[in-house]
């Protein structure tokens, strides 16, 4: 089973949340091969702030141990904003599967200067799913939008500690 197969179960969550009148993000949780939980955006349906796809799944795969977080890697259709990355960050998640970063981008270079490995798919039915969610339904969407001030993605570059040299 390979990045592809994962994904794929991904994208099955997101087309869930879109069966559930929500958003179309899904995301899994695996850990050494083996599928550990699975989860998808929940903000309209569960009327949540913090539901996004990745916060989900790794709230459904229970408290792990240290070591057993180390082990996973994170599928998501999508790029994570700054809150899942910072969940992925605080629980030490080793690697990030995106399935691609053109109809939004996320925080992922919080990732990548945090030392999570990230690999992006660029994979054409995430970005379907989630470019036609957007365009049927611009008010849902831009509602969302308006929420988190019109960025996913992280906020005072400029001001950040991390040094890159
Ligand atoms: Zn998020």
């Amino acid at each position: 089973m390979n990045d592809a197969y994962f994904l794929k179960l991904a994208i099955d969550e997101a087309k869930k949340s879109l069966d559930e009148s929500g958003i179309p993000i899904g995301a899994v949780l695996v850990k050494e091969g083996t599928v550990i939980s699975r989860g998808h955006n929940r903000l309209i349906q569960n009327d949540s702030v913090i539901l996004h796809a990745e916060m989900d799944a790794i709230e459904n795969a229970g408290r792990l141990s240290y070591e057993d977080y180390r082990k996973c890697t994170l599928y998501t259709t999508l790029s994570p904003c700054p809150m899942c990355c910072g969940a992925i960050i605080l629980y030490n998640i080793s690697r990030v599967v995106i399935g691609e970063n053109t109809t939004l981008m996320g925080a992922e270079s919080l990732l990548v200067d945090n030392d999570v490995e990230i690999t992006v798919l660029d994979d054409s039915e995430c970005k379907d799913l989630f470019d036609k969610f957007t365009k049927k339904h611009p008010e849902i969407w831009q509602k969302e939008l308006d929420k988190v001030g019109n960025t996913t993605e992280i906020k005072k570059v400029d001001n950040c500690p991390i040094d890159n040299g």
